[in-house]
């Protein structure tokens, strides 16, 4: 499996050049298994992808519908396809179903598409549940997480060569991190994960739906996975910053998981 990150900041697009390495784009992630492929997240991120994509059909996954993961939605070149068929599998918003959420972003107080009836591609909605789902060579398993008031629902992704865990948007409570979490991120080759904060910065803004490398890593480690991508850096966090970053979850990881900074571009693809 190959992943590629096409936005990996969270909450806002960071624009300038101290923003360039990682890159400033939110969150979009490509799985691409030979001929298949499966996007999570439509951030800012989906845009330049969606360049990139044949029309056909595609599927994404979508953690949850705040706006840094669904940004990209009304930009992304395959919703003007009519020869492209898009799948979504979303969440409820708070109480909405997704293709109602999607609907209202569009309105005509926010976009001049005012609504899903204009766009060309064909459209299928699916909700997401704890089911697990087969998707072309993918096997996906989903469980909601706790992201500060709302849920962020996190996907264990197994394909032909290997296994991805994506949690972004995601923090655990005190009492420890759920079953769930650890369930899917089990003996993972690649687990990408919301790295927000550091530790110093963490306790503050406790409650707000975030982790910071610290909670990332323990969960790497105790579910074993092999790799750890911190994600959804924060997005005032320069590329030197996020440098510091790695460098400080490195010196605590131990010897079974390598940790990495997901980055945008080709020094950032993720082979399986
Ligand atoms: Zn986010």
């Amino acid at each position: 499996m190959r992943v590629r990150f096409w936005g990996a900041r969270g909450s806002f697009v960071a624009a300038g050049p101290q923003f360039v390495r990682y890159g400033g784009n939110t969150s979009c992630v490509e799985l691409t298994e030979g001929e298949h492929r499966l996007i999570l997240d439509l951030g800012s991120g989906a845009i330049p992808l969606g360049r990139t994509l044949p029309g056909k059909r595609t599927h994404v996954l979508l953690s949850h519908t705040h706006i840094d993961h669904i940004q990209g939605f009304p930009f992304f070149a395959p919703v003007f396809n009519p020869a492209a068929k898009l799948v979504i599998h979303g969440p409820r918003g708070a109480g909405k179903k997704i293709e109602r959420v999607l609907d209202e972003s569009l309105n005509p107080d926010y976009s001049p598409l005012y609504s899903l009836s204009n766009l060309s591609a064909k459209l299928d909605f699916q909700h997401l549940g704890e089911e697990p789902l087969v998707i072309d060579a993918f096997d996906v398993t989903c469980a909601a997480l706790p992201h500060g008031r709302t849920v962020s629902w996190g996907f264990r992704v197994e394909g032909g060569t290997g296994t991805v865990a994506y949690l972004t948007d995601v923090e655990y409570s005190p009492q420890g991190i759920p079953e769930s979490a650890i369930s899917l991120a089990r003996d993972a080759d690649l687990l990408i994960h919301d790295a927000t904060y550091t530790p110093d910065d963490y306790p503050p803004r406790a409650g707000w739906g975030h982790c910071s490398w610290e909670h990332a890593l323990a969960l790497a480690e105790r579910a074993g996975a092999k790799r750890l991508a911190l994600f959804h850096h924060a997005p005032d966090r320069t590329d030197d910053e996020v440098d510091v970053l790695v460098a400080m979850a490195r010196n605590a990881a131990g010897k079974g998981t390598a940790v990495i900074a997901a980055m945008e571009g080709d020094g950032g693809v993720v082979e399986i």
